[in-house]
């Protein structure tokens, strides 16, 4: 498919790094699903990204989401959509309506508000649990020490449903330790699905085993500002 606009030119490289980065590390290109972050884009953008192939997008916030992805669905049957960013308990049931996989789930209340929101909507979306991997106060994630009960106890209740983990590195570190933790603590759990890297890391985060990679700004160039 010939590039044919800054977004499909810099998805296309975004996907060549991919697959740079997992031939590197010995492993399979199609191991490593890339989501494309839109959050503050506008549904022009996506229908772009979109146009030239790439079906998995991440959002962070329900309400934007809410508001472009339903009619771009309805085109793109195959679109998948991925709430990356904190959850409120009050938007459970938005959520658990518009998702495909949610990536946050971060505490036993969301959980609670999950479970109930699944039964009345009817679906439940696949879910990875954060692991707020540096213990920042301002990150949302499970602490560290809490994750493994959290997990085992996410697990007993979701079933399957429960995929995977997910974390965001503290910005001013190395982020290979992060990494690290986050496979092994999957590994461990027998969770199959690691969303870690985003625009700055994303090959780093491919090399220590990264199965969703969240790339934002590499794709779609700096966020506009926003309310
Ligand atoms: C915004 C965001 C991203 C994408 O970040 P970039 O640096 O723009 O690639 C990835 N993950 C989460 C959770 C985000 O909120």
């Amino acid at each position: 498919m010939a590039p044919s606009s800054p977004l499909a030119d810099r998805l296309a490289d975004v996907r060549a790094r991919i697959n740079a980065a997992a031939r590197n590390a010995g492993r399979d290109p199609a191991s490593v699903t890339l989501v494309a972050v839109s959050k503050f884009h506008p549904a022009s953008c996506v229908q772009e990204v979109l146009a030239a192939g790439q079906t998995v997008f991440g959002e962070n916030r329900v309400q934007e989401a809410a508001a472009k992805f339903p009619p771009l669905r309805e085109q793109n049957p195959a679109l998948r959509l991925h709430l990356i960013g904190g959850l409120q308990t009050n938007k459970a049931k938005d959520a658990v309506r518009i998702a495909d996989m949610i990536e946050s789930l971060d505490r036993p209340a969301l959980a609670d508000a999950l479970a109930r929101a699944a039964d009345s909507v009817g679906r439940m979306p696949e879910l990875l649990i954060e692991v707020n991997t540096g213990d920042e106060p301002q990150k949302f994630g499970v602490p560290k020490e809490e994750a493994d009960s959290f997990i085992r106890s996410c697990q007993q209740r979701f079933g399957s449903s429960l995929r995977g983990l997910m974390c965001i590195p503290p910005a001013e570190q190395d982020p290979a330790p992060h990494f690290r933790l986050l496979r092994s603590m999957a590994q461990t759990h027998g969770l199959p699905v690691l969303s870690m890297g985003m625009s700055a890391d994303y090959p780093v985060a491919i090399a220590e085993g990264a199965t969703l990679v969240r790339v934002g700004t590499a794709i779609f160039g700096p966020r506009p500002a926003t309310a």
